[in-house]
């Protein structure tokens, strides 16, 4: 890091960041936000329309990281804006049942096949605890297999060799989790189906379920390779353990139905987040409706939220899903496959090693030469690489994730203009990714 410059200042988010670090440790409310993979001062954001956002500063980015996905229409849409407006007037929380919160669990349900019921939560961190919970529930057993470098939210049992803001910061674990909450939990390596088969035979009858990102995003996007899902659900079932799929970031991003959309294995649970909050906090667990039917108060299992299924939150997800048709999601893809193209042409040409890893319109860029297929092939990039990188297009107004281990995103406002403005950012980015030194 420390032959990265910072080209400019910027002075109001800095004071604001003195600030904030008064009262809130380190600053922010989500680790990555701190920038304190790539330095320099993370910028505050004090508004965004379409693909662009402005910073406190009054300097304006193309976002390329839409709220970690969310933002699939660009920020501030209009319609849904309004929805939202029109359901604030009407009341913002009532803690009883409502249709909004039907109306979303409709949608869903239409949408992926395999959701025949879902409960409707406020975070994705809360639909994978759930998830969790309601395998071992319905399963009456333990343990629990998850991915190295696949990120599942916070929860205890889960952030064991997690993605996201753990691969940034190189925590091979936390503090905080007792060695009973992560006792029950099998990390494996990722796409590596022997070592899935090895587990089950280790453990026979005692596996509740294997959960796995549809397609990882939180160590840098890590497609599954082929077969790789069709081959966890066949080994869950001949167990009789549940297939869990984590779409909290791909759902309704990587096509109409996520993930699910894409390589048809159907799991017997799902969890969504992201974009069906259309940027509030909504998130959803769901699928079998066998197993859904063992949660509370249909069944034993124990689940509830004070602002589960708040009528704000359903309306912006309402009003987001119904604008994503199939021409949203191909003018979200081709605007991706054009950025992924003219980010390979800049680094190509300053002879930078890298791997730019798609999956549908989620990409990242990895600087190394060789093919990532898991997490410790994702730790072997030169991240430093990506610092100088990161810095270069920030001065030149384009904001991307600031790690080198996390997708990066594209809306359907990312247009001809957007993309002219990250055109002209890559040479001199590329240049600094290829004069960077350890
Ligand atoms: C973001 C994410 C989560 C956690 O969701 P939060 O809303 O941040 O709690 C879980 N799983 C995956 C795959 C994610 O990308």
């Amino acid at each position: 890091m420390a032959c990265v410059s910072f080209p400019y200042d910027a002075p109001v988010s800095q004071t604001l960041f003195d600030r904030a670090s008064l009262v809130t440790p380190g600053g922010v409310n989500s680790p990555v936000r701190a920038f304190r993979a790539v330095g320099g001062t993370p910028r505050f954001m004090v508004s965004g329309t379409g693909p662009y956002l402005t910073d406190a500063d009054g300097r304006e980015y193309v976002d390329l990281v839409c709220s970690w996905g969310p933002m699939i229409l660009g920020h501030s849409h209009p319609q849904v804006v309004a929805a939202v407006q029109e359901a604030v007037a009407r009341g913002t929380s009532f803690g009883t049942p409502g249709e909004g919160e039907v109306a979303l669990a409709e949608e869903i349900v239409a949408r992926v096949a395999p959701v025949e019921q879902v409960r409707l939560v406020s975070s994705g961190t809360e639909a994978t605890m759930s998830a969790i919970r309601l395998a071992r529930g319905f399963t009456g057993r333990a343990k629990v297999v998850k991915f190295a470098g696949c990120y599942h939210g916070h929860v205890d049992a889960l952030l064991a060799a997690a993605g996201s803001g753990l691969a940034t910061f190189a925590l091979p674990d936390t503090p905080g989790v007792t060695g009973a909450q992560a006792g029950d939990t099998i990390v494996l390596p990722y796409n590596d189906l022997d070592a899935v088969r090895a587990a089950f035979a280790a453990h026979p009858g005692e596996i509740a379920c294997v959960i796995t990102e549809a397609s990882p995003g939180n160590m840098g996007v890590v497609p599954p390779a082929d077969g790789f899902n069709a081959g966890l659900k066949d080994l869950c079932r001949a167990d009789g353990a549940l297939y869990i799929s984590d779409e909290v970031m791909t759902g309704f991003r990587t096509s109409k139905a996520g993930w699910y959309g894409v390589d048809g294995v159907a799991p017997d649970l799902m969890t969504f987040g992201k974009v069906m909050g259309g940027g509030f906090p909504a998130a959803a667990f769901g699928g079998r409706a066998d197993v859904m039917a063992h949660l509370a108060p249909a069944g034993p299992v124990y689940q509830a939220g004070t602002l589960s299924g708040n009528p704000v939150a359903t309306a912006a997800g309402l009003a987001q899903l119904r604008l994503l048709d199939d021409g949203a999601y191909a003018v979200v893809d081709a605007v991706s496959r054009e950025i992924q193209e003219l980010v390979t042409l800049a680094l190509t040409k300053e002879g930078v090693a890298h791997r730019v890893q798609s999956a549908s319109n989620m990409f990242s860029v990895f600087f190394t030469a060789d093919e990532v297929r898991n997490y410790d092939d994702a730790r072997k990039q030169e991240a430093f690489r990506f610092n100088a990188f990161f810095h270069s297009m920030l001065a030149d107004g384009v904001y991307l994730p600031p790690s080198a281990f996390e997708s990066w995103f594209v809306s359907t406002a990312h247009d001809a203009r957007a993309v002219e403005r990250i055109a002209a950012a890559l040479p001199a980015a590329a240049r600094a990714a290829a004069e960077a030194t350890a």
